[in-house]
């Protein structure tokens, strides 16, 4: 007999030779049904694998982030047997899942897939599906499977590279592949299948190589499921924030200014400088103090810190001045700057916490591939801050920063979010560097301040920067798709490089402890995310204008301009469209805009000083007619909704 223990902490008794599938029969009939695959004493096996030892053993379902990537990547071998199955003489090489999907990359010599190609691969993925094959491992030796690939170099190297009696072929239908394991019983499960594009792809992805053709694609237990994923890409492209970007004309890039680096229009600084004012005014209210720093550092400083050794080489290189031979960087973080603010005088304990608050702009060479939109670029702007503290101030300060966040998430309607902790891998001490008593200090505040906030939070062991712990919120956006914002991270490394001290109780000199922390992470990201998020439509606080006065005609204009005077005298920002334009392609524009409200104003409005109010998206549903001081009402009172006063 052998001891199984399960995910519940539960040991059962089984004969020697019991599969996972087993195991799963014998808690249910309906967990039998469900389990896709499964993992024994933490490495991946078959459902069909027999367990011979003790062990701990995990079943997973297709709700299962494990369950999906065996389910992806069992498909994977399907669809690489219709290929070699309708393209014959291709080269096979590796057919990875991936987070949503898989993909085969595949040699297709001097053959071509295109789009037109993909309905027959998937159908024909289906009808095998359908046939209900059953995923079978099988150990083959080195010389065996060397002679089986002799034609194919790239499975050759992928063999070579594997010790003799670890080799494993995966068996379905009359079909084989190199495999190390990981499937779904067997193929019956697979309901629907769509291949979602086909891309270059350097073999082992290093441009020296040969230049495979990579075929993604994304399968489902039901057909409705790939229904609503296909739906949700429809969304995601619609609210693809480089597109409302362009339309709502808050930002742009020129291939002249340079990759990566956006150019912020009107519109769009007018959101960043809303944004900004509403943190510092929170942040005023939370003791914090502006700084303001230089977008360069002479190179030492980022040798001091620490930066240069790790980054150096993958950054902009250094900036030479003509006559003195000095060196300076291109600012990649703000932190060595405030720390260098902190120096400038003597602190004693009294004087602690210090909060020094910059919106600082930094610069980070990332690969021209590697670069998205506003959420990956080459100069962007943190709402940065660094708090100096002493030990015992940890606990507080952190509870405050938390609150900051979650008033910031609050106010602009992110209220689905988790956060991780990241602590010490305690197996591995030595990469950690300040002493193990202030370690656990630390990690004691983050844990008793995530759980006295009531956040949803899970550890997350080994994930500590090696300079201290942190703590990291994941918002989940409008389309469920998860989006690390802000964070929070305890630093003892920079204070000792930068031998910042203050005076004790005890008269003696002592590190402080310094805290980085961005609720919005950059300005750059978090204006995506919010856009992709709300698709456009930002809580009325912050849209850039919050109402269109539209005049049925010319004869309205000089009313149409009181009305303007009135609300802005409420503080509603509001503008006028006065184009010789029909009412209709007025709202219709205004509606592309995203206007919030539109006002319109014509002969009735003009004489009982009135205007007619239609929401944005209502397609004039519920338009009322209101004096201005009233619409004012309705303003502020959406406003109030989410939009609160930061309370200390
Ligand atoms: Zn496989
Ligand atoms: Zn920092």
């Amino acid at each position: 007999m052998i001891k199984i223990t399960l995910p519940d902490g539960s040991v059962k008794e089984f004969a020697k030779g019991t599969t996972p599938m087993d195991v799963a029969k014998s808690i249910s009939e309906g967990l039998a049904r469900n389990v896709i695959s499964a993992a024994f004493n933490g490495t991946t096996v078959e459902t069909s694998t027999e367990l011979t030892t003790d062990g701990s053993l995990i079943l997973y379902t297709w709700n299962d982030k494990e369950g999906k990537k065996a389910f992806w990547h069992s498909t994977s071998h399907v669809m690489a047997q219709v290929l070699e199955e309708q393209f014959p003489g291709i080269k096979l090489t590796l057919g990875p899942a991936i987070d949503n999907g898989f993909y085969y990359d595949v040699d297709f010599g001097d053959t071509k897939i295109t789009d037109a190609d993909f309905k027959k691969i998937e159908d024909r993925v289906l009808e095998i599906s359908r046939e209900k094959h059953e995923f079978k491992m099988r150990p083959v030796s080195k010389v065996e499977a060397l002679a089986i690939y002799k034609d194919n170099e790239y499975k050759t190297e992928l063999i070579s590279n594997l010790e003799d009696g670890t080799i494993t072929f995966c068996d379905h239908a009359n079909f084989f592949d190199l495999c190390r394991g990981g499937h779904i019983p067997n193929t019956g499960i697979i309901k629907a299948m769509k291949i979602m594009s086909v891309a270059g792809a350097y073999w082992r992805g290093d441009e020296k190589n040969k230049q495979l053709t990579r075929v993604y694609g994304i399968s489902f237990p039901k057909q409705k499921d790939l229904t609503e994923y296909l739906e949700l890409l429809e969304e995601a492209k619609r609210r693809d924030h480089r597109k409302l970007g362009k339309e709502l004309e808050l930002f742009a890039f020129s291939q002249k200014v340079g990759q990566g680096l956006p150019l912020w229009l009107p519109k769009g600084a007018a959101l960043r400088d809303r944004l900004e004012q509403f943190l510092k005014k929170a942040q005023k209210k939370a003791g914090y103090e502006q700084v303001v720093t230089p977008h360069i550092g002479q190179k030492e400083l980022y040798v001091t810190s620490g930066h240069y050794a790790k980054y150096g080489a993958d950054s902009f290189q250094p900036i030479h001045t003509p006559a003195e031979g000095e060196e300076f960087l291109l600012k990649p973080m703000n932190c060595p700057h405030h720390c260098e603010i902190y120096n400038t005088k003597p602190w004693s304990y009294k004087d602690l916490p210090k909060r020094y608050a910059e919106f600082g702009t930094v610069y980070r060479y990332e690969q021209s591939g590697e670069l998205h939109g506003l959420t990956r670029v080459r100069g962007f702007t943190q709402d940065d801050a660094h708090i100096f503290c002493t030990p015992d101030q940890l606990d507080s300060e952190f509870k405050k920063v938390i609150d900051l966040v979650l008033y910031v998430f609050g106010s602009l309607g992110f209220e689905n979010f988790t956060a991780q902790v990241s602590v010490r891998d305690l197996d591995n001490p030595d990469k950690y560097i300040g002493n193990v008593e202030n370690w656990e200090k630390a990690e004691n505040a983050i844990i008793s301040a995530a759980r006295d906030k009531g956040l949803n939070y899970v550890i997350e062991s080994g994930e500590a920067a090696f300079y201290g712990p942190k703590l990291d919120f994941m918002v989940k956006d409008a389309l469920g798709r998860s989006w690390q914002l802000g964070t929070i991270q305890v630093d003892y490394n920079l204070p000792e490089r930068f031998e910042l001290t203050y005076k004790g109780a005890d008269d003696k000199l002592h590190r402080p402890i310094m805290i980085h922390r961005a609720p919005f992470g950059s300005m750059e990201r978090f204006i995506a995310i919010l856009l992709e998020h709300t698709a456009g439509n930002f809580p009325l606080w912050l849209m850039p204008e919050q109402a269109i006065i539209l005049s049925l005609s010319e004869k309205y204009e000089n009313y149409a301009k009181k009305v303007l005077e009135l609300l802005e005298n409420h503080e509603i920002r509001a503008l006028i469209d006065n184009r010789n334009e029909t009412i209709g392609k007025k709202i219709r524009d205004a509606e592309v805009q995203k206007m919030p409200f539109m006002l319109i104003v014509g002969e009735e409005e003009a004489t009982n000083g009135t205007i007619s109010v239609r929401r944005h998206g209502q397609e004039g549903k519920g338009n009322i007619t209101v004096t201005i001081e009233e619409f004012a009402k309705i303003v502020n009172e959406e406003i109030a909704k989410t939009l609160k006063t930061f309370e200390v």
